[in-house]
């Protein structure tokens, strides 16, 4: 099935019910969305085949659903590019994809026109979202018999590019078969709501967001586009007193930074159902924080580009009464997904050991677009290796401890980052922290830890030593702190380690 039919159904079912909305304001509703994105479909018909690769490099936008939906119809595939990269990373996400063209904001259109030149995609059509152009494809006849209507299983849907921390950035090939078993997973597990939802798009569309959006446009519910086009707390607190029974997705640094908004204000948005998180590591205390603030209002899922949002969840009901180990973990293997932890050879791990997690599905990607070394290291005898480290306990619960790489050896004893972060951010005045490894002639690695401290804390390395002390292991305890006013984030909200290790390169000792 095309995930381009659940529109197609919604259309049908509630043609006059608002499903785009910019802010406060309808902008269209699910006659005029699927009569659009039919008419874009058709336009790139009318200079491409099925198979092309579209990409969209936009903040998020009323546009970003039409399009994605345009490129569905026409039976292409959406290649959404994370719009804070820098223009050449975009470009080199074009020339890896072979993208015949690529719909662009006002905003980056310049850039990525000058990065553009010179390059192997020097022939990539550029659709300026806000140009004649644009709405000359809007004038093309809608033509819905174009929609492919006998997908193989395996047709690509979606290329997910991922963050590249290590080397090139890779595509993941996701089949409409994975997209349908991620929506049907989500509405089964995570989410119970119908057309009187609406799902916020603060975070950005070319990650869990756009994921989420099948989902919502199945059930006939709301778009709700920010008009700042990111993540700004108030604005959301805002967009949820104005709109019904309202879900986002949003990463853990996000939900914290929402947390903090509504202490500050003590606002209590009414129409707030449900807040997913994921992506990144959600430290217990933030979660116990976020839950006395909000209520049993979170979900969180484990997932990768290459399993988009579906390995493991630790479901709404299991966040309420839990203890911190629970917290801590990311749940229980999803629906339809085997997860195992397993040692080098891929042999399963006994409870409680750690490894790597493993798991197999119909939501795991096809392979890496035209990289079939790197499709044949991650994806073995049917099993896709994550690359991140975790153990089961006796419950089937998983707990991540952290990639294998993050992982510090310091005098030959591994030292898990996570664990460490977790004690330092239980001293009142530390607001975020990330640990990593700094090479030292000695101990091979030593622990370093990056602090935050909060707004007019005083923090000494004395006092963070002796609250470690009082928790983790000695060999475990930072021999280094650099106190800082923030963290590197990319635009999905990950700490970026390999910045970080950069700057420590140049600092002093
Ligand atoms: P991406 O492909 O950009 O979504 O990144 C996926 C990676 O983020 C995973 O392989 C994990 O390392 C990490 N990740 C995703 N979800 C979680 C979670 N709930 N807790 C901790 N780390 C996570």
């Amino acid at each position: 099935m095309n995930v381009f039919e659940m529109l197609a159904q919604s259309a049908l079912r509630f043609p006059t019910r608002g499903a785009v909305y910019r802010g406060q304001e309808q902008v269209l509703d699910y006659a005029e969305l699927h009569d659009r994105a039919l008419r874009i479909g058709a336009a790139l018909r009318g200079f491409g085949q099925p198979g092309d690769r579209i990409a969209v490099a936009s903040e998020n936008r009323v546009e970003y659903l039409e399009a994605m939906y345009g490129i569905w119809a026409a039976g292409m595939v959406f290649v959404p590019i994370n719009a804070k990269l820098h223009a050449k990373e975009m470009v080199q996400i074009l020339d890896d994809a072979g993208a015949s063209a690529a719909f662009v904001s006002p905003k980056l259109a310049d850039d990525l026109a000058d990065a553009l030149q010179g390059s192997d995609s020097a022939a990539c059509r550029l659709l300026r979202i806000d140009s004649g152009g644009y709405r000359a494809l809007l004038d093309t006849e809608p033509d819905a018999s174009l929609v492919p209507q006998d997908s193989a299983p395996d047709a690509l849907a979606w290329l997910f590019y991922t963050s590249g921390t290590t080397g090139r950035s890779k595509g993941a090939m996701l089949s409409h078969r994975a997209l349908l078993a991620m929506t049907m997973g989500h509405l089964a597990e995570m989410e119970h709501f119908d057309e009187n939802a609406s799902q916020i798009h603060s975070a950005p569309m070319s990650h869990g967001s756009g994921l989420y959006i099948p989902a919502y446009i199945a059930r006939g519910a709301r778009q709700v586009l920010p008009t700042s086009g990111s993540f700004d707390p108030a604005e959301f607190l805002d967009l949820c007193d104005a709109h019904p029974s309202c879900g986002a997705f949003l990463a853990p640094t996000m939900v914290q930074r929402l947390r903090l908004e509504a202490e500050r204000t003590q606002r209590r948005p009414t129409g707030l159902r449900s807040i997913i998180y994921g992506g990144a590591p959600m430290y217990v205390d933030e979660m116990k924080k976020s839950l006395a603030v909000f209520g049993p209002i979170f979900g969180q899922i484990y997932g990768q580009g290459e399993a988009p949002m579906t390995i493991t969840a630790l479901r709404r009901q299991e966040h309420v009464g839990a203890d911190d180990a629970v917290l801590g973990s990311v749940g229980m293997p999803r629906l339809g997904v085997e997860v195992r932890v397993v040692d080098e050879e891929g042999q399963p791990r006994p409870v409680g050991e750690i490894g790597e997690v493993i798991c197999r599905g119909d939501v795991v990607m096809s392979g890496y677009w035209r990289n079939p070394k790197a499709s044949a290291e991650t994806l073995r005898d049917g099993w896709l290796y994550t690359g991140d480290m975790g153990s089961f306990d006796t419950h089937g619960r998983l707990t991540l401890r952290d990639r294998s790489k993050d992982v510090v050896i310091s005098g030959g004893s591994n030292v898990y980052p996570r664990e460490v972060e977790e004690a330092l951010l239980t001293h009142p005045a530390v607001a975020e922290v990330c640990v990593i490894g700094e090479p030292d002639a000695e101990w091979g690695e030593v622990v370093v830890a990056f602090v935050v401290p909060v707004e007019g804390g005083a923090l000494s390395r004395e006092a963070l030593d002796a609250h470690c002390l009082d928790r983790i292991a000695r060999f475990k305890r930072p021999k280094r702190y650099v106190f800082a006013d923030s963290l590197p984030k990319s635009n999905y909200g990950k700490v970026l380690k390999r910045e970080l290790r950069l700057q420590l390169a140049t600092l002093e000792h």
